[in-house]
C-alpha cells in the first residue's frame, strides 16, 4: 500500500524494481509492466496523488522526482520493447536457409477467355487486316433502325423471321416508335451509314435476342455483321472477302459455297456454306453428306437501304454479310449444343 508519509522511499523502490524486471520482462508481461507502472490506477499515479499530504514546500521537489522516474521508466519500455523486436528479428534471420532458386508455387487454376470472346476478337482481326474497323450500337434499339430503314415496313413478312422481344417504354416516355431488342446487329449498319458518307468499311460484332430457346438457339446471341460500301462494289468482291474471312477463321483448307437466296435488306442475297468442320468436306450425317453446312448470310446492300440512309445507289454500291459468332466458335470447335457456352460450367468452359 502507497502512502503518503514516505514518498521518496517508495519511488526508489518502484524505480529498483522497473530497473530489474524491465529489461528481463517478455513481450507480454512488458506490457503488463507498463500498465501496472504507468497506467491512471498505477503505482506512479497513486504516488503522484499521495503527495497532495506533503508539506508545500518539498511538493516541486517530488514532483520533480516522480517525473524523472516516469522518464526513466518509459525509457526502459522502449529499450526492452526494441530488444525484444530485435531478438526476434535475429532468430527469423538465423533459422532455416531460404532457398530462393526452388520453383515457386503453381496457381492452381488459370482464367481464360470465354470461346465466344476468343472467336469474336479472331473474327475482329481478320477483318481489321482487310481495312475494317469496328461500328457499335445500342442493344435497346427503335424499330425503325432494326426493321424499317432496312427493307422490312411494319408489315413485311420477313419479321416473322425473327421472332423479336418488344420493349414497353416507361409510361409516358415519348419514343420515336416501338422499342425492341435488337434482332440483328444491322442497326449498327444504318446508324453509321447515317453518320458518315461513304465509303464506309466496318464489321459490327455484338449480342442480339431473339425469342428462340433450343440445343441450337438461344434468347441471346452474338453476331458479327460486315458492311463494304464504295464506288464499284460487286458480288466479286462479297465471294473474295467472304472466303479471306472463312479461311482466316477456320484454315487454309476451308472452302465456301454460295446459294441463292432472300433478305430484305439485300439483292441478291445468298446463304454461304463453309465447308463441314466435322467430316473436313467427306459427307457426314452433321452436314447430311453434303460436305457443307450453312453458316452465313450475305448479299449485295439492297438500293431501298441505300437512299434510306441517304446514299445514292447511282453512285455507291455495297456488300454485307452476318452470322453467328457462336455458331461459328461451335463449329470451330466441334460443339453441338449451344447452350453449353452460356451455362458457365467450367469443366466446360476449361477445355472448349
Ligand atoms: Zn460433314
Amino acid at each position: 500500500m502507497v502512502t503518503a508519509g514516505q514518498p521518496q522511499l517508495l519511488l526508489g523502490d518502484l524505480l529498483e524494481r522497473a530497473r530489474r524486471e524491465i529489461p528481463a520482462a517478455g513481450a507480454d508481461e512488458l506490457e503488463a509492466q507498463r500498465v501496472r507502472l504507468l497506467g491512471r490506477k498505477g503505482e506512479l499515479s497513486a504516488l503522484l496523488r499521495g503527495m497532495g499530504a506533503l508539506p508545500a514546500g518539498e511538493r516541486p521537489a517530488a514532483g520533480a522526482a516522480v517525473n524523472a522516474a516516469r522518464d526513466e521508466i518509459e525509457a526502459l519500455l522502449t529499450a526492452r520493447r526494441e530488444a525484444i523486436l530485435r531478438e526476434a528479428r535475429a532468430a527469423e534471420l538465423g533459422g532455416a536457409p531460404i532457398d530462393v532458386t526452388l520453383p515457386g508455387r503453381r496457381i492452381a487454376a488459370r482464367g481464360r477467355r470465354h470461346p465466344v470472346s476468343e472467336a469474336q476478337d479472331d473474327l475482329v482481326e481478320i477483318l481489321a487486316r482487310m481495312g475494317y474497323e469496328v461500328a457499335e450500337g445500342p442493344e435497346i434499339e427503335l424499330d425503325y433502325y432494326n426493321f424499317e430503314a432496312l427493307n422490312m415496313p411494319p408489315d413485311h413478312p420477313a419479321r416473322d423471321m425473327q421472332d423479336t422481344f418488344y420493349v414497353r417504354p416507361p409510361a409516358g416516355a415519348r419514343t420515336a416508335g416501338p422499342i425492341l431488342l435488337r434482332t440483328h446487329t444491322s442497326p449498327v449498319q444504318i446508324r453509321t451509314m447515317l453518320a458518315r458518307p461513304p465509303p464506309v468499311r466496318i464489321c459490327s460484332p455484338g449480342k442480339v435476342y431473339r425469342r428462340d430457346d433450343d440445343p441450337t438457339h438461344s434468347p441471346m446471341f452474338h453476331q458479327i455483321e460486315v458492311l463494304c460500301v464504295d464506288r464499284d462494289i460487286t458480288f466479286g468482291h462479297l465471294a473474295g472477302t467472304l472466303d479471306a474471312f472463312v479461311r482466316g477463321f477456320f484454315g487454309e483448307d476451308f472452302r465456301v459455297r454460295l446459294r441463292p437466296s432472300y433478305f430484305p435488306f439485300v439483292e441478291p442475297g445468298a446463304e454461304v456454306d463453309v465447308t463441314c468442320t466435322f467430316c473436313l468436306g467427306k459427307g457426314c450425317r452433321t452436314c447430311k453428306g453434303s460436305g457443307f453446312v450453312e453458316v452465313l448470310g450475305a448479299g449485295l446492300v439492297h438500293p431501298r437501304v441505300l437512299r434510306a440512309v441517304g446514299y445514292d445507289p447511282e453512285e455507291v454500291s455495297g456488300f454485307a454479310f452476318g452470322c453467328g459468332i457462336d455458331r461459328l466458335a461451335m463449329l470451330r470447335s466441334g460443339i453441338d449444343d449451344l447452350r453449353l457456352f452460356f451455362e458457365n460450367d467450367l469443366r466446360f468452359l476449361e477445355q472448349a
